[in-house]
């Protein structure tokens, strides 16, 4: 398979910098890889060991690591997973002052050394943390969010398993704020191509938008009960949105950046987007009634966003 010719830099290589870094080097094979983590030694550990997945799998790749983000040059794309994860009993708004101070601090390091890079924010809360990364980077980079890619895939998932559909049938985004204030874009779901409401009758099937609803948003939280976090499913999103951006793949991922919010102003929310390059939003793929919905998350997310600049 050819490479990916371009410099991915990974900030934070615990649970989930570290997943992803492995998913960028096996699935589509990049060509360069940065890795650092405050932690002495982690990103180097995680980088021999990813070199060595890399060699079975015949992808040629270079990877350098470091213990200080200020090394970090000339990246095309960086993945910041760097700060504190929640435990299953918090709210992922729990964690934004901590966390504001180590995406700002990490901007500014990497600002002015990486001209033009995507910045994609992972570390959560994560609307309030891209907004927080993109009043560091200005017009230096493309700043998004993670946003509510994750949980539309596991909405995906939930649906393919409850309707006994295969994976590749289910079409549909979750939206809004990754936290409480997410919500399934109903009129975008279907299935085989038809509406998912439509698909039901067809063939009988009842489930109520609730119980999936429900499903994608405490699913999480179960998995950290169980596990200690969720890695999987966001190292393989991650990779799918970065890969779409520096490869033109054109696909239409809710990812979280700034926009326009009537009667919120300014805020970084998730609706479908075309990675491709640029980062153009496709709020029109939205109903009026969901886009009106959209303003009770943009509400949420800026004010997470004021409480998060309060440790700046
Ligand atoms: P983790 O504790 O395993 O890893 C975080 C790593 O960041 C650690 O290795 C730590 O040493 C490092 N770090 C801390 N400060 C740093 C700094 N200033 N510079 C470089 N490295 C630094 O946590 P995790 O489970 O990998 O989760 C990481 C973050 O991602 C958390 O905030 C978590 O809530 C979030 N997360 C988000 C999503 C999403 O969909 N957006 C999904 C999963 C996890």
């Amino acid at each position: 398979m050819a490479r990916v010719p371009y410099k991915v830099a990974v900030i934070g290589t615990g649970r989930v910098g570290a997943t992803f870094a492995y998913t960028m080097a096996i699935v589509p094979g990049i060509a360069k890889m940065v890795l650092v983590d405050v932690v002495p030694g982690l990103s180097k550990g995680v980088m021999e060991d990813i070199k060595h997945a890399a060699a079975v799998f015949r992808r040629s790749i270079e990877v350098e690591a470091y213990d200080d983000v200020s090394k970090v040059e000339n990246a095309d794309a960086i993945v910041i997973t760097a700060g504190k994860p929640r435990k299953a009993d918090m709210s992922r708004r729990d964690l934004a002052k901590v966390n504001a101070k180590i995406i700002a601090d990490i901007g500014d390091k990497l600002r002015d050394r990486n001209p033009g890079a995507l910045y994609m924010v992972i570390t959560n809360p994560v609307d309030a943390m891209a907004m927080i990364l993109a009043d560091v980077i200005g017009n230096k980079g493309k700043v998004i969010g993670s946003g509510t890619s994750l949980d539309t895939f596991r909405f995906r998932s939930a649906v393919s398993e409850l309707l006994k559909v295969p994976i590749a049938a289910v079409d549909g985004y979750v939206v809004g704020e990754h936290g409480e204030e997410a919500f399934v874009a109903w009129s975008t779901v279907t299935i085989k191509g038809a509406h998912i409401d439509e698909y039901m009758k067809t063939h009988n099937i009842e489930l109520k938008h609730e119980d999936i609803e429900n499903y994608v948003k405490e699913v999480a939280a179960a998995i950290i009960a169980k596990q200690g976090a969720t890695i999987w499913g966001p190292a393989a999103t991650f990779q799918e949105i970065v890969v779409s951006f520096l490869a033109n793949e054109d696909k239409v991922i809710p990812v979280s950046s700034i926009q326009e919010i009537e009667g919120v102003g300014r805020v970084a929310i998730s609706v479908p987007t075309l990675m491709s390059g640029e980062i153009r939003p496709l709020p029109q793929l939205l109903s009026p009634e969901e886009r009106e919905r959209l303003k009770r998350a943009a509400q949420a997310i800026k004010n997470v966003y004021e409480t998060a600049k309060e440790a700046l």
